[in-house]
């Protein structure tokens, strides 16, 4: 079994506001085969247009997030992993921000640019992350150890951020970690995967939640060991989410192996410069569309083909229709809890 994509042109979406039919048509050429597409791939060039002009006429911006559908990722103004959706979200011009993601990366739209409209296509958008704990097992955690810093990944509710210190991201957790004083006690949630690995790299010892990720905590060793034996030239690049991560990199020092433990926008970064012409990807598979785009070229081939995060797949071309189109679904936060909530993002994005 072999399942590759690879590319032969880079979208301007990925990186700068404004798609043009040009770079719309050349993505969706270089579309992933890997995700299959949520309905007939013949209607989508329409379907986008009216898009892209439902945009321009309610002054909005479209916000996707790289584990999206490829035909959600080729029609967005701006693709990414949450903080750098969480930065351009802030300093988005547009009255009206569309996010192509899940509910939190909404609420946390919402939070971070109170004034404008907040748009999610599909309210049933979740996250099992973010589901793993509620504020009141927080609040209680807390009480268990008063006085700790409170480090929440950004796939967190807005209430559970409200009773947090600081934000962090996969591609920014480390450097939150190593900004607080090393007598400070630490309660980090709610990936434990991400948690071990942090005290893995950072040397700090942190109470960790033991929350996860379907999706992640479903990329085995076994995966990994298997495509690494049949294809023993191309590089490990592994989200620190996975379940594996530990055991992989376990295993890859005691061969003498590298491993890149990146998060997704670090993928992304790291294939476009690696002079290797073939990459084994161990995280949700919409990325695989974006390492095409911007690494043409080159392969990247899924270490576990299921793992596929169902709601991010729920958006689709004609669900981003009618949102633009009707004004659906507005997100709004509590203020109290928005301004509570801030405060430990805009902590975040000072480090990162
Ligand atoms: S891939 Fe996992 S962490 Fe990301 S949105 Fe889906 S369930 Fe949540």
């Amino acid at each position: 079994m072999t399942v590759e994509t690879s590319a032969s042109a880079s979208p301007a979406a990925a990186s700068s506001g404004g798609v043009s039919d040009g770079q719309l048509a050349r993505a969706t050429a270089a579309r992933s085969t890997v995700v299959p597409p949520a309905g007939d791939p013949s209607a989508f060039p329409a379907l986008q247009a009216e898009v892209r002009r439902l945009a321009a006429e309610h002054d909005a911006v479209i916000l996707a997030h790289s584990y999206e559908r490829p035909e959600i990722q080729d029609v967005a103004d701006y693709v990414g992993d949450s903080l750098m959706l969480s930065r351009v979200a802030a300093a988005a011009r547009q009255s009206t921000i569309v996010f192509c993601g899940v509910a939190f990366m909404a609420e946390t739209a919402k939070i971070l640019s109170p004034a404008k409209r907040v748009l999610l296509p599909d309210l049933a958008a979740g996250c099992s992350l973010a589901d793993s704990i509620t504020v009141d097992q927080l609040r209680a955690w807390k009480a268990q150890h008063p006085g700790a810093v409170v480090v929440s990944y950004v796939n967190t509710s807005a209430a559970v951020k409200a009773e947090s210190d600081y934000c962090c991201t996969s591609g920014n957790a480390r450097g939150v970690i190593e900004a607080i004083p090393a007598d400070r006690e630490i309660l980090f949630l709610p990936d434990m995967f991400l948690g071990m690995w942090l005290q893995r790299v950072t040397g700090r010892k942190m109470h960790i939640w033991l929350g996860e990720c379907h999706v992640h905590a479903g990329i085995r060793p076994a995966d990994v060991a298997e495509w690494h034996r049949a294809e023993p030239d191309a590089e490990l690049l592994i989200h620190p989410e996975c379940g594996c991560t530990s055991q992989v990199i376990d295993a890859a020092s005691a061969a003498g192996e590298q491993v890149q433990i990146l998060s997704t926008e670090g993928m992304v970064s790291y294939a476009e410069k690696s002079a290797a012409p073939a990459f084994l990807v161990a995280t949700e598979i919409g990325i695989l569309h974006r390492l095409g785009l911007k690494a043409p070229g080159k392969r990247f081939v899924p270490v576990n083909r299921e793992a596929v995060c169902q709601y991010m797949k729920l958006t689709t071309l004609e669900k981003l229709r009618d949102s633009l189109a009707l004004g659906q679904f507005e997100i709004e936060v509590a203020e109290d809890i928005a301004d509570r909530a801030r405060l430990a993002l805009e902590r975040m994005i000072a480090i990162s």
